[in-house]
């Protein structure tokens, strides 16, 4: 089949060559410096086989291309490509799977299916549907589960994607990539295939497109509606402009033993939210928001270690998991009153964490051991970032600013930790410095009730020994709406 696939594009790509001009032109000469990624499926009409290829001109020699083995939970990658076929590409002697790209360029075709038997379900996966699906009647996968990266050296790609059929969703539109993607960025996508049910919809600058399986306590357009809210308010806050088009594709998975879950993956324009049916809408809802704030923290900052991420997850996870209450107050996806619960359900739940004092650097090593472990960044660090634009407004500032800082100073340079620490202490001051080393490299105790909170909030200590947020008498909640959200 992959033997198939490469004569089709044999032709296509003489019949695009044929009518060349002798003298290329300088866009000819810049096409020729770009490699190709395409996409297809192996059969028609079905969809137990996605086709990855990718060409690559005479520029790219010397680069190395890289096959992951892990990514996120998943493990064992490599077990996912199958009928691997290269020309012009050597094969690297080594651990990991990897290919150096011969003086002339070559190309590598490889065909990705499920290696594991029926429905993703939690027996067999420690996030079911983070790993590549296949199936007779649909299929989605992530980028980074199947895609290589440069290791050394690479040139930006143009995206093929005609081998696709109609119905299909795919992060990025031939379009996007037309003066070439980096392979990075490709990988950061999803995508969707088969009995999806696919829309468009225009969200004021931005196109929407959906992919949704199953039937969920939100709808389409609900889901949509939150997507458009929150990209609003993030380009006003962030001061960076709405993006063209986004993407979301959803897909049910098993409930599981106990209650529902929701799990959301944010990627490049778009995310997939894997969620069980059972799933209320308010946890829709706020991981839908988590997702998009992703976009701006850190996608639009530039590229992080991915090695060392889990390490300045505070950031990550923290400051995300903040702004997703806070443009959710501002675009008015929830009241005064939700935006305080949400915050105190952090409180209460970092109080009651068994690994609550983790300092920073063992916590990056257990962060996929436990529930408690994974949360606790999300805690801490949305706690502090409460805690610091409060200290931020006090400056004449916000920590809004400093995001719109660290987009700002992306010069598409590795997002370091030197780079987000210099920008929060910048708009924060001297306490920036000094909490973070005590509650996060350290893992000292945070307590909420000493935490920095706007006028208009009093945090109360509750008998079980939570916390709870109120808005303090006297105070309305609009007026502590507003101060809530400070100046856009
Ligand atoms: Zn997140």
């Amino acid at each position: 089949m992959v033997r198939a696939m490469v004569a089709a594009l044999g032709i296509l790509a003489l019949a695009a060559c044929a009518p060349l001009a002798p003298q290329p032109d300088a866009s000819d000469r810049a096409a020729a410096e770009l490699g190709v990624l395409s996409l297809g499926i192996a059969q028609p009409g079905r969809f137990e086989a996605v086709t990855v290829r990718l060409d690559l001109p005479a520029s790219a020699a010397g680069s190395v291309l890289s096959f992951p083995e892990n990514w996120g939970p998943e493990e064992n990658l490599s077990q996912l490509r199958r009928d691997t076929a290269f020309r012009g590409l050597e094969r690297l002697p080594g651990e990991g799977e990897a290919y150096r790209v011969a003086p002339g360029g070559g190309w590598i075709a490889y065909t990705v299916a499920q290696d594991y038997d029926g429905e993703p379900d939690w027996q067999t996966h420690r996030l079911p549907g983070m790993r590549v699906r296949t199936a007779q009647s649909h299929a989605f996968l992530l980028g980074q589960t199947v895609l290589p990266t440069w290791s050394q050296g690479g040139v930006p790609l143009t995206l093929d994607l005609q081998s696709l059929p109609q119905r299909a969703a795919f992060s990025f539109a031939p379009a996007d990539c037309a003066t070439g993607c980096a392979l990075d960025d490709l990988a950061n996508s999803v995508l969707a295939l088969g009995d999806f049910a696919f829309d468009t919809r225009q969200a004021g600058d931005t196109t929407v497109r959906s992919a949704i399986r199953g039937s969920f306590a939100m709808d389409a357009d609900a889901m949509s509606g939150v997507l458009a809210g929150m990209l609003d308010q993030g380009a006003q806050r962030f001061d960076d402009a709405p993006f063209a088009s986004y993407l979301f594709a959803v897909n049910p998975i098993p409930a599981p033993p106990q209650g529902s879950a929701v799990v959301g993956t944010g990627l490049h324009r778009s995310f997939l939210l894997l969620a069980s049916e059972n799933a209320d809408a308010e946890r829709l809802r706020h991981t839908i928001a988590h997702e998009i704030v992703h976009e701006w923290i850190t996608r639009r900052m530039g590229p992080t270690d991915e090695a060392s991420d889990a390490q300045r997850m505070w950031f990550t996870e923290g400051a995300t998991e903040y702004f997703a209450w806070k443009l959710q107050l501002a675009a008015g996806l929830i009241d005064t009153q939700d935006f305080l619960a949400g915050m105190s359900d952090l409180a209460s739940e970092y109080l009651a964490s068994p690994v609550r004092e983790l300092p920073a650097g063992e916590l990056a090593e257990r962060i996929f051991e436990s529930e408690e472990a994974q949360r606790l960044p999300y805690q801490r660090g949305a706690l502090l970032a409460w805690h610091w634009d409060m200290l931020a407004r006090e400056r004449g500032s916000s920590l809004d600013a400093v995001i719109a800082d660290l987009i700002d100073g992306n010069t598409g340079q590795e997002l370091t930790d030197a780079r987000i620490q210099a920008a929060m202490a910048r708009r924060i001051g001297g306490h920036f410095d000094s909490d973070l080393v005590r509650y996060v490299v350290r893992g000292q105790a945070l307590d909420p009730m000493a935490l920095t909170l706007p006028g208009c909030v009093v945090a109360m200590p509750e008998r079980s020994g939570t916390v709870r947020f109120a808005i303090e008498e006297g105070s309305s909640r609009d007026t502590c709406r507003a101060e809530l959200l400070g100046p856009a």
